[in-house]
């Protein structure tokens, strides 16, 4: 059975074809500039990259490409072989707690949550609707990034502003990268071999959050009303204290949307170090000695160790540590960082191990307390499988 696993942004569409049950990719690529000049798309297809420049006006130009590709290459002999088409859905807020079949009401309700995720969920209507177009006949699925923490007590999603914020505008802790902490955290339950265990899942990538989660549910998270809480990211701040906002409006005279794009835009390793939101950059400003790129990084890896000792708690204790993500895959001084921050637990970094980049391994010592993994994460092969499983109940 194929099944897609798509990603819509307002100007780009991601898709992985795969073969399931075997989760093998038959296809993967990425469709950018749509509705902008100079709009391309590259495909990955048997080991090879390709790279085509077409016009797309719109997302079901792309979606036409995207059909006439999976023909021409004999990924199908007709678009009828592809049973599901997963869809993820950056907020599902509290009306979904996992990955649902699309019908109409829960298109509108994506819908009618946009001023919760403007950029993200319009896209994804879009994008739904050219999918749907192209395959009628195909199992639809929603899959949500905030899903997976609608397990959290409201004691960790609520916030303590005054309660009408949430009763009448939806102000509460959501969560965010939800498909990566469930796919991670369900490998290091297997690896333990206990399903009933205590994890901490260190997601850091561009974006980065981690989650805590107890016997498979996930029970906090440090993500929130938006992507920019709790860890510093990219270029956004992260935590930091409310009352600072209007403080800056009032003394520069900044508007709303101006302090909104310096918090998203222009902090977290970007606003410290001054040098770039890419954390290869970051290191090796440090290796040369950069003083901000030193602080960024320290910062950075504090942070998440301030995290991981709140979920300690939380938990009564963690069985693993794991990283993922872009960083968390590859930044072996960052993990390093980190880890040597939680030495008070009894946990030991293997330095060894921890030299490796993009594989699952133990990256901790046999002795540690705690053992740290690295797990790479695969979010396009989570929505495949929730699809894939909701296919075959339909
Ligand atoms: P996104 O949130 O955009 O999906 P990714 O998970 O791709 O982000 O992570 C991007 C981050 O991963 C960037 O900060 C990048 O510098 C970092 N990264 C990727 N490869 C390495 C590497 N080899 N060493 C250090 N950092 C890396």
């Amino acid at each position: 059975m194929i099944i897609l696993s798509v990603n819509a942004g307002s100007s780009s569409l991601k898709f992985t074809g795969f073969e399931m049950p075997s989760e093998d990719v038959l296809i993967s690529g990425v469709f950018e500039r749509i509705g902008i000049d100079n709009s391309f798309y590259t495909i990955k297809l048997n080991g090879e990259k390709i790279r085509k420049e077409v016009e797309l006006a719109n997302h079901s130009v792309a979606v036409g490409f995207l059909t006439k590709e999976l023909l021409e290459n004999n990924i199908v002999e007709s678009l009828d072989e592809i049973k599901g088409v997963g869809h993820r859905i950056v907020q599902g807020a509290d009306k979904f707690d996992k990955t649902v079949v699309i019908d109409e009401r829960v298109l509108e309700t994506i819908s009618d949550l946009s001023p919760l995720a403007p950029l993200h969920n319009p896209a994804a209507v879009v994008g739904i609707k050219a999918f749907r177009e192209f395959m009628p006949n195909a199992t639809h699925t929603a899959v949500f990034d905030t899903a997976f923490h609608q397990t959290m007590p409201e004691e960790a999603y609520l916030y303590a502003l005054p309660y009408e914020w949430y009763t009448d505008y939806a102000v509460r802790r959501y969560g965010a990268h939800g498909t990566s902490h469930k796919f991670v955290s369900i490998r290091a339950a297997e690896i333990l071999g206990n399903k009933d265990s205590k994890i901490v899942v260190c997601h850091l990538g561009n974006g980065g959050s981690l989650s805590a989660v107890l016997n498979g549910k996930c029970i906090d998270t440090s993500m929130g009303f938006t992507p920019n809480a709790g860890v510093v990211m990219g270029s956004r701040c992260g935590d930091i204290d409310a009352s600072i906002l209007p403080y800056i409006m009032k003394v520069t005279g900044m508007t709303p949307d101006e302090v909104d794009t310096a918090i998203n835009k222009k902090s977290g390793l970007l606003g410290i170090s001054g040098v770039s939101s890419d954390s290869r950059d970051v290191e090796m400003g440090a290796e040369e000695g950069n003083k901000r790129c030193i602080l960024a990084q320290k910062l950075y890896a504090r942070r998440v160790i301030e995290y991981i000792a709140k979920y300690y708690c939380i938990l009564g204790g963690i069985d693993m540590i794991c990283f993922t993500a872009g960083i968390g895959e590859n930044s072996c001084a960052t993990r390093k960082s980190i880890i040597d921050g939680l030495k008070v637990y009894g946990i030991k970094l293997d330095e060894e191990a921890n030299k490796t980049r993009g594989e699952e391994i133990m990256i901790s010592t046999k002795d540690s307390t705690i053992p740290c993994y690295v797990i790479p994460t695969n979010e396009e092969l989570m929505i495949a499988r929730d699809t894939y499983n909701l296919s075959m109940d339909k």
